[in-house]
């Protein structure tokens, strides 16, 4: 079974299994006369809601790449995610507004055995539910899936508070239900802002993940004949579906045919690993010549604390050229006044060189 359809298959079981707490709640909610199993409800509602915006959101998102959008449609499982959150923190909101009312204006809420258990038995059923949904979200890289299972295995704890307050109330006829729920509606509340956030972070683009970036450097770098490899930047249309670019150093001897060659094995194994879509560029170095020169260089740059890394260096003999790239940390508000400062400096100690120094941005580990 591919991805889209297990997702679509568990957000199928999680609509089936919410609104079978929905009605158990709500009866027992009524009977009791009881505001936090209502709210209690409520949420299982806005959880089967969210399972089918997730379902529309893969059928939306699973669409075939055309002309006009030839990177597919995968992100949007982003905006399915934001609806999610924004429907969940609205659930949070009225179970606040609903449970101070209940604190002013009191009511007493009657339990008795059968909707205790009722409420006991659907603590579990959440909790198994939820791990089973957040450990396949995770196997899926469904982000969100994984919030629907992290907010399942929230909502059972909540669950358990409801219970232990009705219980409270049917031994000792204590009513803690407007303060259980103001709880309650704060957790909700916090776990719709968390869900949001990320998902915006996904949308305006952020860091790539440390150990694909890792795996995906290791991965160039086996090859014989890559000497480094740089300027990593990566891009997704969804979860699933990865652009990228990357510089590798190679020899100045090789030809293009080995180029060619080297490049090709590299792409394509990077896409069967880690379906990822790559575009090399290619930096090329010198013989060992120039070593002493690039550690001399490469110690100057090194006294300028902004600069995390210089790559890319090469010297054309004929021309009298050097070339390098520069990395500066996002904290540095001045780059090229930095690198003006350290070219004036090198030229000093190697006044026959005009220098091309480009500036890189630091996008990825
Ligand atoms: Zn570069």
């Amino acid at each position: 079974m591919d991805r889209n359809k297990k997702i679509v298959k568990i957000s199928i079981q999680g609509i089936i299994v919410n609104i079978v707490l929905v009605i158990f709640k709500a009866i027992v909610g009524f009977i009791a006369n009881s505001i936090s199993i209502i709210l209690d409800a409520v949420n299982n509602l806005s959880d089967a809601l969210s399972s089918i915006i997730t379902i529309v959101g893969m059928a939306l998102s699973g669409k075939r790449p055309d002309k006009k959008h030839p990177y597919g449609y995968g992100r949007i499982e982003y905006f399915s995610s934001v609806i999610i959150a924004i429907i969940v923190l609205f659930a949070g909101g009225t179970s606040l507004k609903e449970s101070i009312d209940k604190i002013l204006n009191g009511g007493d809420a009657t339990y008795n055995i059968a909707s205790l258990i009722i409420i006991f038995v659907a603590i579990f059923v959440k909790y198994f539910f939820g791990s089973y949904v957040k450990r396949e979200g995770n196997k899926l890289n469904s982000s969100s899936l994984v919030a629907s299972g992290v907010d399942a295995i929230g909502d059972s704890i909540l669950s358990l508070s409801t219970f232990i307050g009705a219980l409270i109330s049917f031994i000792w006829h204590i009513s803690l239900e407007g303060y259980i729920g103001v709880i309650i509606s704060i957790m909700i509340i916090k776990t719709s802002l968390e869900i949001l956030k990320d998902t915006i972070d996904d949308m305006i683009g952020i860091r790539a993940d440390g150990e694909l970036t890792k795996k995906l450097r290791k991965l160039i770098k086996s090859y014989n004949g890559v000497e480094g490899v740089y300027d990593l930047t990566l891009h997704n249309y969804g979860p699933n579906n990865i652009i990228g670019t990357a510089h590798i150093e190679v020899k100045d001897k090789m030809t293009a045919r080995e180029i060619h060659k080297l490049t090709r094995n590299i792409v394509m194994d990077v896409y069967e690993k880690l379906g990822i879509v790559l575009t090399l560029g290619i930096y090329s170095s010198n013989d060992s010549k120039y070593n002493d020169m690039k550690k001399d260089i490469t110690k100057i740059v090194s006294k300028y604390k902004t600069v995390l890394q210089l790559h890319g260096f090469y010297v054309e003999e004929d021309k009298n050229i050097v070339s390098f790239d520069l990395i500066f940390d996002f904290e540095e508000l001045e780059p090229v006044k930095v690198k003006d400062e350290i070219v004036k400096e090198i030229k000093k100690k190697y006044p026959k060189y005009n220098y091309i120094v480009i500036l890189d941005k630091d996008f990825s580990d």
